[in-house]
């Protein structure tokens, strides 16, 4: 596995944050996860929705799951997005996920 961010975020563990309200269960970021993090669930919430779930033990806070959420939904604290969609770039050019993962 690699970790994307490692220099950032040496020996730390980092779990991503989701935003309810934003996130509309499409699924992109699903993935782009590159230890099966993200699941999509019911919502419960919002009867009849989608919502993600974190694995919060597998979350490795690489970022590169906020990079590809076109609502900004899911969020590493205290980073920017365009930090993030470095993160998301160097994922692309490792070959860790494809272009298809890139919001519109
Ligand atoms: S890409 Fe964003 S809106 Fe879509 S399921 Fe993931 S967190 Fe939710
Ligand atoms: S930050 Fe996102 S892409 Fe990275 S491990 Fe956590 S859920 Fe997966």
């Amino acid at each position: 596995m690699v970790i994307v961010n490692e220099k950032e975020f040496p020996e730390t563990q980092v779990v991503v944050h989701l935003n309810r309200e934003r996130c509309d269960g499409c699924a992109m970021c699903i993935d782009s996860c590159p230890t099966n993090a993200l699941e999509v669930v019911d919502s419960k919430n919002r009867p009849g929705k989608k919502v993600i779930f974190i694995h919060a033990r597998l979350c490795q806070g690489c970022g590169v799951c906020e990079g590809t959420c076109p609502k900004e939904a899911i969020f590493i604290p205290g980073l920017s997005l365009d930090d993030l969609r470095g993160y998301l770039d160097r994922a692309i050019n490792m070959d860790i996920i494809g272009k298809d993962h890139l919001p519109a």
